[in-house]
């Protein structure tokens, strides 16, 4: 019975782009000057570590968050390994993350030699729970120097990394009075969240750092990229020079005053996000009428909710995402008859704390994490598909 009905729902899926045979979870849209950027890039031989795109798109990514300052790289990964590494974090401590998340999240703090803790979620952000964090700090922790220490393990608790889930913001205020009274530092992971405000103010903000990604699937692409924002200078100017080997400015001499990273975006992928940036508000409009769309093709179906920005927030609803009520449906059969009918869609990432190379990191209480794993199903959210209301 249950198969039926997601025949129907990947058919009036499909009537939203009728001239496509498959709809991709997530394709780029190139309809504005990325052709004439990179042609530019290819034409003047400027395609690699230096050139006037890099320079416009970190002034193009600050204007549009607000935020003081971005310093491109070439993904979003390299982007939360530097946020981490300049917020202070240090071998052997420990970072707070939600197990819900992009494996890059974990594998970033692993880079800075420290050990990822997991945290539950909120059902109504699908983002860190502030208040089920204060709790479980309240328990496992104690001050030591004015340091927040996990009492189990001894280590110190040095960051926490709030990522705005299919681009819906975290509820921050609260998360930022429970790191004020813990000294703990925020490092935002905002890769899915370009174009999502929190209370008006953009994702990106709030963190002492943060990164973004403008992955292939990403709500703009650079092809791969990524971005370090932060409104504080001299951290900016210290993510530029970690990210480009940590040479020290001569015209000809070969001097580096630390190890640094060659994590630079080159230009030809910058000269791309100019393009996508200039297009980004359309894509927002769009993704946010899709919101309309998949609410009148599930409104006649029991146990199947499409997940709503939080009251405080304006997401960019860059995936879009189905609740499925367990009890009426199987989240297995429902991802097969969806991709079987070319509606591409896929569950949410296994959490990490069920990975191998996260299998003995500290976790809190994950029972929101380990129902949700059963309920999500990202859908078809490319920008035509919200192109005209249905
Ligand atoms: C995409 C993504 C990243 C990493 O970005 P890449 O550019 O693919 O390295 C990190 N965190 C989250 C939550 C992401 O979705």
């Amino acid at each position: 019975m249950s198969d039926s009905i997601w025949i129907d729902i990947a058919e009036k899926i499909k009537a939203l782009a009728p001239e496509k045979e498959l709809l991709p979870l997530h394709e780029p849209t190139f309809t504005g000057n990325e052709l004439n950027y990179v042609t530019d890039c290819i034409k003047t031989g400027w395609v690699s570590s230096v050139g006037k795109y890099v320079d416009e798109f970190e002034k193009m990514l600050a204007e549009f968050t607000g935020v003081k300052r971005a310093v491109a790289v070439v993904n979003g990964t390299a982007a939360l390994h530097i946020a981490l590494k300049i917020a202070g974090v240090q071998p052997n401590d420990e970072v707070l993350i939600p197990s819900l998340t992009f494996v890059a999240t974990g594998n970033a703090v692993t880079y800075c030699g420290a050990i990822p803790h997991f945290v539950d979620i909120s059902r109504s952000t699908l983002g860190l729970d502030p208040f089920k964090l204060e709790d479980y700090l309240r328990d496992i922790t104690e001050f030591k120097n004015n340091q927040c220490v996990n009492k189990n393990t001894g280590r110190i608790i040095r960051a926490v990394v709030p990522m705005h889930t299919f681009g819906h913001p975290v509820d921050i205020d609260p998360l930022l009075d429970v790191c004020k009274k813990y000294n703990i530092v925020i490092v935002e992971d905002a890769a899915e969240s370009l174009g999502s405000y929190y209370k008006g103010i953009h994702t990106g903000n709030f963190g002492k750092v943060s990164a973004m990604s403008f992955n292939g699937n990403k709500i703009i692409t650079t092809g791969g990229g990524g971005a370090i924002l932060t409104n504080d200078e001299k951290l900016a100017d210290y993510a530029k020079h970690l990210t480009t080997t940590a040479k020290v400015p001569h015209r000809w001499r070969y001097e580096h005053d630390d190890i640094g990273y060659n994590y630079r975006m080159p230009n030809l992928n910058a000269a791309l996000g100019c393009a996508q940036l200039e297009n980004l508000n359309n894509f927002i409009e769009n993704k946010r009428n899709q919101v309309a769309n998949y609410n009148t093709i599930i409104k006649d179906y029991q146990g199947i909710n499409l997940f709503q920005e939080p009251s405080f927030a304006k997401s960019n609803y860059w995936l879009q995402t189905f609740i499925i009520d367990q009890s009426i449906y199987s989240l297995d059969i429902v991802i097969q008859t969806l991709n079987s009918t070319g509606v591409i869609s896929r569950p949410i990432w296994t959490p990490l704390h069920k990975l191998k190379p996260f299998e003995t990191s500290p976790k809190g209480d994950l029972m929101i994490t380990n129902e949700l794993e059963h309920q999500v199903v990202n859908i078809p959210s490319s920008p035509y598909l919200g192109e005209h209301i249905r």
